[in-house]
């Protein structure tokens, strides 16, 4: 189908058209217990839930855009501004990038960014999603009274006071690595309990 004509409906869609004629790495998912239901309840009509067949089975050029921007999502200001990228906080203690934004580099950030540009160009209804769960990382920050921390859109340190939505310049000391990222102990202990093999560089990157 032509670029400029697709719909948000189409995008649903492409799970038939797309997926499963060039790989069989992706099927319907089918809710199982109270959390999967509220999440797949909360899919607007114009949404299929599909899952993988897990890590082993992974083929890299068949990811979702969710796969290839995990673990951070576009962060809109309650202007709808659209200044910078954030994470799925829920994951900060499985996610050793999440302790380690400083290294995340440019490119992917101004990538990440021009994609959600063009998608939120071609299916407004993304866009309105992203406003809404920017709004509760506001709410669930201001909660926890803690800033919310982003990437801006030239992958500079950012910082987001939740109550008023201010945003300042973020320095490396302002975040703070989650358990089990912050120490070589906690992180080797979580990697044996998970039946993992601790990596021979530890906490350090490659
Ligand atoms: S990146 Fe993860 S979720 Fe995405 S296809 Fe690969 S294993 Fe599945």
């Amino acid at each position: 189908m032509p670029k400029a004509s697709i719909k948000s409906a189409d995008f649903a869609s492409l799970y038939e058209t797309f997926t499963r004629s060039r790989t069989d790495l992706w099927s319907k998912f089918t809710p199982y217990d109270y959390a999967t239901r509220e999440i797949v309840a909360d899919l607007t009509p114009d949404c299929t839930a599909i899952h993988c067949k897990g890590a082993r089975h992974c083929e890299r050029d068949n990811r979702t855009i969710a796969c290839r921007g995990f673990p951070f999502y576009p962060y809109l200001t309650r202007q709808r501004e659209f200044v910078g990228i954030g994470t799925y906080w829920v994951f900060e203690d499985r996610c050793w990038m999440m302790s380690n934004l400083e290294r995340v580099d440019r490119p992917f950030v101004e990538q990440f960014i021009a994609t959600y540009e063009a998608l939120f160009i071609k299916d407004p209804s993304e866009f309105n999603t992203y406003v809404e769960f920017s709004a509760s990382a506001r709410r669930v920050h201001s909660r926890w009274k803690r800033e919310i921390p982003l990437l801006g859109r030239q992958g500079e340190l950012l910082m987001v006071e939740p109550s008023s939505g201010a945003i300042r310049a973020g320095r490396r000391k302002d975040f703070p690595k989650a358990n089990p990222f912050d120490s070589e102990k906690a992180y080797r202990e979580a990697v044996t309990e998970a039946g993992g093999e601790v990596p021979k560089e530890g906490l350090r990157a490659a």
